[in-house]
């Protein structure tokens, strides 16, 4: 959606600013989100995150710029919109001494919901998280994955239409971190329940998010779907195809190769052939391989992830040609 505008976002900010005195911490963002998308907003620690965060749950207060989330402008109406979004903080705080469905009861109660309902609610979102079977235990014995479950149903509990996550995953480990991100897949999916996440751990986004956006001090360099951020990044790059024979086919498959027209061999150690080339490509070698009997031990095309678009921007690279 590069350059063009979406229709109806439910999130919506253009040209959102925030100065602590001369210092820039968000810089003219502009972003759409679409209602039922996962969006991950990326960046190194200082980038400008957690405060564009605060500012579309009306918690901080914008230099300059406008904002509007679910038709609600956050500034003019904080309450209305602390009713429609859910937010976790990425410390959210829990009574130790209290049940996971005491704490959830009594922030069900403290969104104005009446006991009885307070109580189904509060069950059906402790079994919807996987904590059914822990309702009664006190929060104080809890793991940080629970926690964060816990966090999640808590922040779910009011049916907000979007849902705001800072630092979901930090602290878990690398299981955890796929528990709770397969989690929020799930939930948004089912819901159809608009996801704004932050994080510097990028695997994770990789896996849930539709689009991502990506911070470097307070500005937004790029956004899109990694899929497109990675052709618009990386086209004029080689494309690199990896191609292993068996040993003793791989003079044979040399020669099958150099005859190839639209194949061009860009690199060779031992039976290990680097092809420049797309999926076309591939098929083609696959075929013309075959055809001579020639054992393939490995055939792969190189695909550009996250990984290579963070250090595209994060680690010295330029900042301005995927804008
Ligand atoms: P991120 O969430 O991406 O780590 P933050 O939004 O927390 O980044 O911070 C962006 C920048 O704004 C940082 O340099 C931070 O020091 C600064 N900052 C955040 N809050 C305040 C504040 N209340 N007063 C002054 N500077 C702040």
């Amino acid at each position: 959606m590069e350059g063009d505008k979406m229709d109806n976002p439910i999130i919506r900010v253009r040209q959102l600013t925030k100065k602590y005195g001369d210092f820039t911490a968000v810089d003219h963002l502009d972003l759409d989100i679409a209602t039922g998308e996962i969006f991950g907003l990326l960046g190194p620690n200082g980038a400008g995150k957690s405060t564009t965060i605060l500012m579309l749950l009306g918690l901080s207060e914008p230099t300059s710029g406008e904002i509007e989330v679910c038709g609600t402008d956050p500034i003019r109406s904080p309450i209305a919109v602390k009713r429609l979004v859910g937010y976790l903080p990425d410390n959210i705080g829990f009574y130790e001494s209290w049940t996971a469905l005491e704490n959830l009861v009594l922030t069900a109660q403290l969104n104005g919901i009446s006991y009885t309902e307070a109580q189904r609610r509060s069950l059906s979102l402790l079994e919807k998280v996987g904590l059914r079977d822990v309702a009664e235990k006190k929060v104080g014995k809890f793991s940080r994955g629970m926690r964060q479950r816990l966090g999640l149903a808590d922040s779910l509990i009011k049916n907000p239409k979007v849902l705001i996550l800072d630092e979901p995953t930090l602290g878990l480990d690398p299981m955890g971190v796929k528990d709770f991100t397969s989690l929020i897949l799930r939930l948004s999916r089912e819901e159809k329940l608009t996801v704004l996440l932050s994080s510097h751990q990028l695997y994770q986004v990789q896996q849930i998010c539709d689009r991502v956006g990506l911070f470097i001090q307070g500005k937004l360099v790029a956004d899109g779907s990694i899929h497109d951020l990675a052709s618009r990044l990386f086209q004029d790059k080689p494309r690199h195809i990896q191609l292993k024979v068996h040993q003793m086919d791989t003079q044979r498959a040399r020669g099958i190769l150099e005859e190839m027209q639209d194949v061009k061999i860009i690199g060779q150690q031992d039976n290990l052939f680097h092809i420049d080339g797309d999926e076309i490509i591939v098929h083609h070698l696959a075929k013309k391989l075959v055809e001579h009997d020639i054992h393939i031990t490995q055939l792969q095309q190189r695909i550009y992830g996250i990984e290579d678009i963070y250090a595209h921007y994060f680690e010295g690279g330029s900042t301005n040609d995927a804008k």
